[in-house]
């Protein structure tokens, strides 16, 4: 990124905050609806059986580390988990009240179509597209976190055990793979035996969660979670159980996200306010030590040039002004030897 840009977002950052407003924000007031063909996912919870197998053909997709445990340790249920930079996604196993056997929910990215990760990101290396996922883009990444703060579902993660180029981590719904051709739904959708996970158009997956729960009211609560909550995501729940008691937030409303976003960051003013001009300042003075270090080793090797030059010339000067006197020592000698001679030689004609 060019170091006008940056400084220029890490002002509009820095001031938009200071105003309690992030650039994605200041740039749009109006609900965003979504794009039309946006594609989404539906976790139906009253199906999963908590096998793990969405997380496995996740960590195959992602190319992640093999976990500690295998994934046909079921043992893991046990504790409840996060996503992290090696789990991009997760199972979770829950014992509601009453409930006579435990509810499994998958844990990821749920792609909100405001996302709070984006509006919050000042380099904005969070994007939107057009098919509903999410995407982020670690080149532009400067690491602040932002968006690890803002995101209301706890979801991204930092790989803080990679020292050079550490990344925000999340779930991308697969849409490189798919972009790529080479996979047609995400890899856990893809992998799932009980048909707990279903990928298609949004407004597709919409009717089909709400033609379950009229067909199974007593099997489902009458509300598909993600439909509107932060003003909707693209990754949508049905559940048997009260949301809140398989671990989902209730009290998120249907704000949109940004708004939220706007709002979390204004209650740290001092965080909010200072963090993009202290991270400015550290990326400046870098940036300022990277340029005065190339400054003094280009001053160096002129220098050294310089001197070698002026080395070289007094060198050549001397060894010029030696020449001179040897020539002139020598052309005297000449000239003496002549003199002699010719004395010599007029001597013998005066004898002869
Ligand atoms: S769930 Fe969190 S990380 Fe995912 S899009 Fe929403 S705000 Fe961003
Ligand atoms: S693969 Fe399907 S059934 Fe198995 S844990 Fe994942 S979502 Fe549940």
């Amino acid at each position: 990124m060019r170091r006008r840009k940056f400084l220029t977002l890490m002002g509009a950052a820095g001031a938009g905050l200071a105003l309690g407003k992030t650039p994605a924000h200041a740039a749009s007031n109006a609900h965003f609806e979504g794009y039309p063909d946006a594609k989404a996912v539906l976790f139906d919870a009253t199906r999963c059986i908590g096998c793990r197998k969405c997380e496995e053909a996740c960590n195959k997709v992602n190319k992640l580390p093999a976990p500690a445990k295998p994934f046909t340790d079921l043992t893991v249920l046990d504790t409840e988990r996060r996503t992290s930079a090696k789990a991009h996604t997760v199972v979770n196993k829950y014992m509601p009240a009453g409930a006579a056997a435990p509810v499994f929910r998958k844990i990821q990215c749920n792609h909100c179509q405001e996302p709070a990760c984006a509006s919050a990101c000042f380099v904005r290396a969070f994007k939107k597209n057009p098919d509903g996922s999410v995407t982020y883009d670690a080149s532009v990444c400067v690491g602040c976190r932002y968006c690890i703060m803002a995101c209301p579902f706890n979801v991204p993660t930092y790989e803080y055990d990679e020292p050079l180029t550490p990344r925000v981590m999340k779930c991308t719904m697969c849409h490189p793979q798919i972009t790529a051709g080479e996979l047609s739904v995400p890899g856990c959708v893809g992998a799932c035996p009980k048909e707990a996970l279903v990928y298609g158009r949004r407004k597709d997956i919409l009717k089909i969660a709400h033609a379950r729960i009229e067909a199974n009211p007593g099997r489902y609560v009458d509300h598909v979670y993600g439909e509107r909550e932060m003003g909707g995501t693209n990754w949508l729940t049905l559940s048997g159980a009260p949301f809140k008691e398989i671990g989902m937030r209730e009290d998120l409303g249907v704000t949109s996200a940004p708004e939220l976003t706007s709002g979390a960051l204004a209650v740290v003013p001092m965080v909010a306010a200072l963090w993009p001009a202290l991270l400015g300042g550290i990326w400046a003075i870098s940036k300022r030590n990277e340029k005065t270090a190339d400054e003094e080793r280009a001053a160096a090797v002129k220098a050294a040039v310089a001197g070698n030059q002026a080395e070289n010339d007094a060198k050549l000067a001397k060894f010029k002004e030696q020449a001179e006197k040897d020539k002139a020592g020598s052309i005297e000698r000449e000239v003496k030897k002549a003199l002699e001679e010719a004395a010599a030689a007029a001597k013998e004609e005066e004898g002869a």
